[in-house]
C-alpha cells in the first residue's frame, strides 16, 4: 500500500529523515524530500534515483509558511497529489534552564513547534480538498516524560504530542479521513546531539547514546508500517527506542 503513495519528508537531509526516504523508496513511495541542506538532499535523491526509486528534493526552512507551502506544491506539480506527510523536522540544543540559553529555547519554539504547524497548514487544504490523507510527526519520549536539560525540547515535544492528539480527535469528528501518526523516539544514533553547545548536556547525551543508541531505520520501519495500514485503520502513537534503555 505504500507503492506509489506520495509523501512529503521535513528533514529529510539526515538521520530519522534519510532513512525514512531510502526505505520508502524501495518500497514504492514517490518521495518530495525538504531540509536547508540541499547538497545532502540532492546525493540522497541521486541514491534513491540509483536503486530505481523516485523522489525529488528542495531546499525548506520549515520556520517558513512559503517554503512549506512550495514544497505541497513541488508534490503537486511534480506527482499530481499528495497522500502523506512526515513531519519529522527538529533540533534538540539541550541545556538547564539556568544556563539561559535563550536563542536556543527559541531556535527550538520555530523549528519544532512552527515547523509542525506550518506543515500541517500548506498540507491540510489538499487533505480536505481530497478528502484524504495522512500526517504524521516525530514528537520524542521527551514529549511523553520530562527530563533534565530537556524543558524547552521537551515542552516543544509535548506540544507536537497534544496537536496531534487533537488533530486526530477533530479529524475523526469532521469525518475528513486524514489519520495522523506520532512518533515518540527514544535514543535514535542520528546527527540530532551534533546542536547541543552546553558541554555537560553534551557529554551526558554522548555517553547515553552510545551506550544504548539504535539506528534510525527502526523508526523508519515504524513510518512504513503506518503508512502500510488500510485507509480505515489507525495506530496513532508510536513509542519506539532501544530495548535496553530503561
Ligand atoms: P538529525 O539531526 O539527523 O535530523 C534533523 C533533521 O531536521 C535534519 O534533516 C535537518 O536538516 C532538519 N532540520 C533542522 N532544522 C530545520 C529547519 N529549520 N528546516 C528544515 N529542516 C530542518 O536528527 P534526527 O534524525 O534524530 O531528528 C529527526 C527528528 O527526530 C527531530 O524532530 C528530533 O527531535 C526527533 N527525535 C530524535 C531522537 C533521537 O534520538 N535521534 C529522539 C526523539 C526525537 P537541515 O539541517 O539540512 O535543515
Amino acid at each position: 500500500m505504500i507503492k506509489d503513495k506520495v509523501v512529503i519528508i521535513t528533514g529529510a537531509s539526515s538521520g530519522i529523515g534519510e532513512a525514512t526516504a531510502k526505505l520508502l523508496a524501495e518500497k514504492g513511495a514517490k518521495l518530495v524530500l525538504g531540509a536547508r541542506r540541499t547538497d545532502k538532499l540532492e546525493q540522497i535523491v541521486a541514491e534513491i534515483a540509483a536503486k530505481g526509486g523516485e523522489a525529488v528534493s528542495q531546499t525548506l526552512d520549515v520556520t517558513d509558511p512559503a517554503q512549506n507551502a512550495a514544497i505541497v506544491a513541488l508534490a503537486k506539480e511534480r506527482f499530481g497529489r499528495v497522500d502523506a506527510i512526515f513531519l519529522n523536522a527538529g533540533l534538540m540544543p539541550s541545556s538547564p534552564v539556568s544556563a539561559l540559553k535563550t536563542d536556543e529555547w527559541k531556535q527550538m519554539v520555530d523549528v519544532n513547534i512552527s515547523g509542525v504547524l506550518n506543515g500541517v497548514a500548506a498540507v491540510m487544504p489538499e487533505f480536505l480538498a481530497q478528502k484524504s490523507g495522512h500526517i504524521l510527526a516525530t514528537s520524542s519520549v521527551a514529549g511523553l516524560k520530562a527530563y533534565p536539560n530537556a524543558a524547552v525540547y521537551g515542552g516543544t515535544k509535548w506540544f507536537v504530542r497534544e496537536f496531534m492528539e487533537v488533530l486526530r480527535m477533530e479529524s475523526a469528528m469532521e469525518q475528513t479521513n486524514i489519520r495522523t501518526a506520532t512518533i515518540y523516539p527514544a535514543a535514535i544514533n542520528t546527527e540530532l546531539l551534533n546542536t547541543i553547545s552546553d558541554k555537560a548536556a553534551a557529554e551526558a547525551m554522548q555517553g547515553l547514546y552510545a551506550t544504548y543508541g539504535i539506528a534510525p531505520e527502526r523508526i523508519a520501519d515504524v513510518v512504513a508500517y503506518a503508512l502500510d495500514l488500510p485507509a480505515d485503520t489507525t495506530v496513532s502513537e508510536f513509542t519506539v527506542g532501544p530495548a535496553n534503555q530503561p
